[in-house]
């Protein structure tokens, strides 16, 4: 099996002389790069962050220190960046080199340098923070990438001799999306099938505008076209195509459909008009219409009381959302409110989201938990009720759990409530296929996150339908894992080809 990580040698700037010691970096301030203000970017749903420009780059690329191996920054990411290299790159003004470093161990850098929370990965190991603030990596990692793809394009990479052997990936998401790229690149003919309209799944119907631009995953999907991948989109494998018929007709499929359900609050009333459940409101409300489902193929509703109740990443997205719609809707009296059941510090999502909704102006109530949705007479919600909650023993998460206080109930005008409750997997692809094994939820049982193979040969698996929702860095380390060992079972297989089409002939979809 191919090395996942390349080693650093004698070119490690940890061993070299470096002509600024490690003093004077520590002594350089940090530069956070430019954001929207607050009043401007609540009228739009473009990029919060207006990222790096050449100069301040340099400048603070040139924070790293440098830290001998191992360094903690590389163990801290979950694709092992080689973050130190990329650093003097930049530092040297060589962005396009810096970019190919981040490529080497990551099919989007430019992805994850602007939503991976770098707070618990690289810039939570980075050893400046001692003393200042983290070098800011992923800002670094998302300016040399974007660099490279503005100015010079995504890079060309020599394939391997085509195999003959034939790929389908199930979603084009972040796991979906590398395993397809590595497939690529090691001469595999590859078909991404994606239920929604466009390629991208999360990070282009999961994640706002005004945190990822969704040009960069256009431009993704159309370069990895350049090298023969074909996607298949509004084809949802497990209704309109069975995973059986799938085994049938590839070599080898691989499954990375996420966990996309979004949990229920099982309280009255969830059923009113109003009511929504995350992604669609997140959908619906940032994405041109026309790259839309017809089903959802409107604005959602805007109310002057807009209630999220949550306390992750997708509520933080959910309230932003908001603020934004009733701004442009030119509502100046609207109130947008989080409604989360335990305090700020046990909140999963990160804390920078937490300070860009505050400063757009979003409320926040702690210690509540909904009771139930009250409707008017025409089944339209307009109020929430809810109870007064305290914190008692940790629970299984190490988090205080959230306790009812007796009595405290009260109600609060909602006209539109948004449900970010956390996420489940689709059962649907599983259930067309009893014989492959499936755990909690029904995820996914695979062999090792390292292989993502599942019980039926030929079978992998990765990403939030093998682990439960969780980050994109970690649903590209599967994926890339994942094609690692898809790639050696291929290679392997002495089955004829599954088409009588040519080695090197351009994957052709399984009609549906
Ligand atoms: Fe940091 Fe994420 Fe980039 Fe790794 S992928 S270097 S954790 S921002």
């Amino acid at each position: 099996m191919k090395d996942l990580y390349p080693k650093r040698g004698a070119n490690d700037p940890g061993n070299l002389d470096l002509e600024l010691g490690r003093y004077e970096r520590a002594q350089i301030p940090p530069g956070p790069p430019p954001k929207q203000e607050p009043k401007k970017r609540v009228w739009n749903f473009d990029e919060v962050f207006l990222g790096y420009d050449a100069e301040q780059a340099i400048v603070e690329a040139t924070r790293c220190i440098h830290c001998p191996s191992p360094e903690p920054c590389i163990l801290g990411c979950p694709v092992h960046n080689d973050i130190p290299t990329a650093m003097l790159l930049i530092e040297q003004g060589k962005f396009v080199e810096a970019a190919n470093v981040f490529r080497a161990t990551h099919n989007m850098p430019e992805v994850c340098g602007r939503i991976c929370p770098q707070e618990i990965l690289c810039e939570g190991s980075c050893t400046v923070a001692g003393y200042d603030r983290a070098v800011n990596i992923g800002k670094l990692e998302a300016f040399c990438t974007d660099w490279q793809r503005v100015h010079h394009g995504f890079p060309q990479y020599d394939i391997a001799a085509p195999t003959g052997r034939r790929v389908a990936i199930v979603g084009s998401g972040p796991a979906g999306m590398a395993a397809a790229e590595e497939l690529m690149r090691d001469g595999h003919a590859v078909v991404v099938y994606e239920e929604w309209p466009k390629p991208g799944g999360l990070n282009v119907y999961g994640i706002p505008g005004f945190k990822l631009s969704k040009q960069i995953l256009a431009e993704k999907a159309a370069w990895l076209e350049t090298y023969g991948v074909q996607f298949i989109c509004n084809t949802r494998v497990g209704k309109d195509i069975s995973l059986p018929q799938l085994l049938d007709a590839y070599d080898a499929v691989f499954l990375g459909i996420g966990a996309p359900i979004g949990n229920k609050a099982r309280i009255p009333g969830e059923n009113l008009k109003g009511v929504y459940q995350a992604t669609e409101f997140l959908v619906r409300a940032n994405l041109p219409l026309e790259d839309l489902p017809q089903r959802i193929r409107s604005r959602p509703e805007i109310g002057k009381h807009m209630a999220v109740i949550g306390g992750g990443d997708t509520s933080m997205d959910c309230v932003r959302s908001s603020m934004r719609l009733q701004t442009q809707a030119g509502m100046t009296d609207g109130v947008v409110t989080d409604y989360y059941r335990r305090t700020e510090n046990e909140m999963p999502g990160r804390a920078e989201e937490r300070m860009h909704a505050k400063q757009e102006g979003v409320k926040f109530e702690f210690l509540v938990a909904p009771v139930q949705f009250i409707g008017d007479e025409n089944g339209h919600v307009r109020e929430l009720e809810l109870q007064r909650m305290a914190l008692g023993a940790p629970d299984a998460s190490g988090r205080r759990s959230p306790q009812p206080v007796e009595g405290s109930n009260f109600r609060v005008p909602a006209d539109v409530i948004v449900l970010a409750l956390g996420y489940s997997p689709d059962p649907t692809i599983g259930d067309s296929m009893p014989d492959l094994e499936k755990g909690w939820k029904g995820l996914f049982k695979v062999e090792t996150e390292f292989t993502g193979a599942t019980n039926i040969p030929g079978l992998y698996a990765g990403g939030d339908d093998v682990r439960g929702a969780d980050l994109v860095v970690t649903a590209v380390a599967a994926g890339r894992h994942a094609a690692r060992a898809m790639d050696d079972y291929l290679r392997r297989l002495e089955t004829p080809f599954k088409t009588t089409v040519a080695a090197n002939e351009m994957a052709q979809p399984v009609p549906v």
